[in-house]
């Protein structure tokens, strides 16, 4: 069967499984691109690179394009939000889907997707509506598919290959709330257990 190119978008390995298998299922051929000056630190980055990297060439025998990671302008368009989570993931998106279309007009594909459509920990209306404005805006179609309910499948499948699993998004910031949010839920299992036995 002859496949549709697509430019898959992708934040890492263990996130890109699914959507590269349901594409195909579909009937595109995807070549991911990173993109991705989010991800601190350097040697964070360079891990989650690496790993999708592996997989892509020995697993699922897809096409990796490195593509163009300009921290100086993530801090300069993005890290500026600071905490503000809505705001600051919507500029995050928008740079790194930014240089994921320019990529794909200048390779000739026609369509382009993401692989942040997987994680229910991203903001998916918001990645959805960036993802629209800006393939439209490079002449572009946007292949935007719910992938969350395959989420706990990338999750046992990584696993099972034995990929780095990265447990923050990617930016300072992101790794401070994710760390927060780890004590906030180990204080509540202990005043739960603390509760039941005082009952
Ligand atoms: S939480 Fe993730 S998407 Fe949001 S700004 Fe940080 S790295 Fe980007």
């Amino acid at each position: 069967m002859e496949r549709t190119p697509l430019l898959l978008h992708a934040c890492c390995g263990p996130c890109s499984l699914e959507p590269v298998r349901l594409l195909r299922e579909e009937g595109f051929e995807p070549t991911i691109c990173w993109s991705n000056p989010n991800i601190q630190p350097v040697a964070e980055h360079d891990l989650r690179l690496a790993t999708l990297k592996r997989w892509a060439k020995d697993v699922a025998h897809v096409e990796v394009v490195v593509a163009g990671d300009d921290r100086a302008a993530w801090e300069r368009v993005v890290a500026p939000h600071g905490f503000d989570r809505a705001a600051r993931c919507r500029a995050c998106y928008a740079l790194r889907l930014a240089e994921a279309c320019r990529v794909a007009r200048e390779q000739g594909f026609e369509r382009i997707s993401t692989t942040l459509a997987v994680s229910p920990y991203q903001l998916f209306d918001t990645c959805g509506e960036v993802l629209g404005k800006l393939a439209r805006s490079h002449g572009l179609t946007p292949v935007w598919r719910d992938f969350r309910p395959h989420y706990p499948d990338a999750t046992t499948r990584s696993r099972e290959l034995g990929m780095y699993r990265q447990n923050y998004c990617g930016c300072r910031f992101s790794a401070a709330e994710a760390a927060i949010e780890r004590h906030e839920a180990r204080d509540a299992r202990k005043a739960a257990k603390a509760a039941a036995h005082a009952g």
